[in-house]
């Protein structure tokens, strides 16, 4: 499979689960199988001349098909808002015609900033599961520092928000020599 021009991915019908396991839908195992999956995905983006350290996968939760995945796209599409879970959610509700996204789950690099957790709620996903920190991130990119589970707190919408899940492996895409380079060039770059 190969990182599209515009960062996506799509494999239908693709069932991603532990080895020789039948998908549950919420085992620990399963959690860590697909966000390895989604980790190898987001990590080719470091062999281009625009890597990035946050890509986002949308799964049916109990047959464990894989809807899409996609990758942040801040630069490219100039669009402070194309955060990867930003962006695998509106393709996700576009593919299916649909605005809500209940029976799916999605998967993430990285803890779900504000923007990217109210837009799960928004579009009623039944999980969230991340791989690295918000705090994470925030020692190289700005953040808003605000918990994933605060904001699910907050509204009247339920999501269950799982993680870390894999967070060192997550965050290595943050430290990998290519990322810190390439994040130089971020408008959004932790200035210390
Ligand atoms: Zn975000």
């Amino acid at each position: 499979m190969l990182i599209s021009s515009m960062g996506v991915t799509s494999n239908a019908g693709r069932v991603l689960s532990g080895r020789g396991k039948k998908p549950s839908g919420t085992a620990p195992e399963l959690d860590e199988a697909r966000m390895a999956e989604l980790a190898r995905f987001t990590a080719r983006s470091l062999s281009t001349s625009r890597p990035r350290p946050f890509g986002a996968a949308i799964i049916h939760t109990k047959s464990g098909k894989l809807l899409l995945r996609a990758l942040n796209n801040v630069a490219q599409e100039f669009d402070p808002t194309a955060h990867a879970e930003v962006r695998a959610i509106r393709l996700a509700t576009k593919r299916l015609k649909q605005v809500s996204l209940a029976g799916f789950t999605l998967y993430t690099t990285c803890e779900p900033c504000p923007m990217c957790m109210s837009t799960a709620l928004w579009a009623s996903l039944d999980r969230v599961v991340y791989g690295a920190t918000i705090e994470d991130a925030n020692k190289h990119c700005n953040q808003i520092l605000l918990p994933a589970t605060e904001v699910v707190a907050r509204s009247d919408m339920k999501c269950t928000v799982d993680g870390p899940v894999l967070r060192d492996r997550c965050y290595g895409l943050f430290t990998d020599p290519r990322m810190l380079k390439a994040f130089r060039l971020w408008t959004t770059r932790k200035r210390t």
